[in-house]
């Protein structure tokens, strides 16, 4: 039985490599949390107990919440959590976390709306017949009228909008949770708490919308059932990743910041790139000015020809044959006229006849497992694997 976690998904999203290392090839890397995680962490963990004292009859004040966020934080604190932005200290974001409690109490006590039907709640959804959907909600409530509502905390620094919190994948995933077991919930809504900012963002999932979702899940598993490659993804979120020291993308990076500034350019990596884009640089004027000067040499062929009423001209081993060529222009791919093209096209029954195969985006839908399964057996059958070594220069990064 497969099973599937909105994070799991979402982390081949981001980086299929870093799915690979995490999730098949099971690596574990002997480092902490990130500060952020850790933030997080404990204030959840603080919002349980509170939740928990709630429901068996004991409100707790404002200062014994603080107490009980401060206790878990020293009590769960150790040396290897990860502090990756300069301007970020852990004592710092502990007084965050205790500004989001203070935030927090302060708007809901005496935290009595609605009944609480689970903390920390775990969830198994069966998608299909070998696939499972795992997820945790940090509070499930009951509202009057059979409204079911899935809280859940976010000690982010950023606050989305409300339409991105309208097309909240994870959101979506609860909103399916809650369904599968409440059939008969009339309405379910989502209440995200952005603890920083003393904000609630609430939205709503329809039936059509899960089912919706459930389609688009088995999709995105698909995908990566199919994959063959795991290429690494780079983004702002790599400086978090627990795999930065192994990942090949970052590798090379990693060694030359151990390089004293005296002698890195005389590192054989960094001096191979270096000669790499210089002559690449070379290539790029040369090929310029060539182009420049056959324009030129054109346009004077041209003259020459017309003056004389030529419509050949002849060189020493070459000749010229120098004519006005009508060729009709059409919108480019990008065009808003192309669409219109294509269709007339189809519409005259000359599709076949006219167009070519992508195969870049043959390549592509094959990769993101987005070919039926017959399809892809065929092109499999026909398509040969070759490895061939590619090199690609970027602008450097940070
Ligand atoms: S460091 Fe970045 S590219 Fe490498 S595995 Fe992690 S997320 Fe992917």
């Amino acid at each position: 039985m497969a099973r599937y976690s909105y994070s799991k998904l979402e982390t081949y999203a981001t980086c299929p490599l870093q799915y690979k290392y995490r999730y098949i090839d099971r690596v574990r890397m002997d480092l902490g949390p990130t500060i952020e995680s850790f933030l997080g962490s404990r204030v959840h963990d603080t919002l349980e107990w509170l939740y928990r004292l709630v429901n068996n009859g004991t409100l707790p004040t404002l200062s014994e919440v603080r107490e009980r966020y401060h206790f878990l934080w020293e009590a769960e604190w150790t040396d290897d959590v990860r502090v990756i932005r300069p301007e970020v200290t852990p004592e710092g974001l502990r007084r965050v976390g205790e500004r989001c409690l203070e935030l927090y109490y302060n708007r809901h006590a005496p935290f009595d709306e609605g009944i609480v039907l689970g903390l920390e709640d775990p969830f198994a959804i069966r998608l299909d017949d070998d696939v499972v959907l795992n997820g945790y909600l940090d509070r499930l409530t009951r509202q009057d009228g059979d409204v079911y509502e899935v809280h859940d905390y976010k000690t982010s620094a950023r606050l989305p909008t409300p339409e991105e919190a309208e097309q909240d994948q994870q959101a979506g995933w609860y909103a399916l949770a809650v369904r599968e077991r409440f059939r008969h919930a009339s309405e379910i809504r989502l209440v995200w708490h952005y603890l920083r900012f003393d904000e609630r963002l609430v939205t709503t999932r329809s039936p059509e919308q899960t089912e919706r979702l459930k389609e688009d899940i088995r999709r995105r598993i698909k995908e990566v059932e199919l994959a063959r490659s795991f290429p690494p993804q780079e983004s702002a979120l790599c400086d978090w990743c627990e795999y930065f020291t192994i990942c090949p993308a970052k590798g090379h990076r990693l060694a030359v910041e151990s390089i004293p500034d005296n002698t890195y350019l005389g590192e054989p990596g960094v001096a191979l790139v270096n000669r790499l884009a210089a002559l690449k640089d070379e290539l790029k004027e040369f090929t310029q000015r060539k182009e420049r000067e056959i324009a030129q040499v054109e346009e004077a062929l041209h003259e020459y020809a017309h003056q004389h009423g030529y419509s050949v001209v002849v060189g020493s081993d070459m000749e010229a044959v120098v004519e006005d060529q009508e060729k009709v222009q059409f919108p480019k791919a990008d065009h808003p006229d192309r669409t219109e093209l294509e269709e007339s096209v189809r519409a005259a029954g000359l599709w076949d006849e006219l167009s070519n195969l992508d195969l870049a985006k043959l390549r592509r839908a094959l990769a993101d497992g987005r070919l039926p399964d017959r399809l892809r057996a065929e092109v499999e059958r026909l398509g040969t694997q070759q490895t061939k070594p590619h090199i690609r220069l970027r602008k450097r990064r940070t």
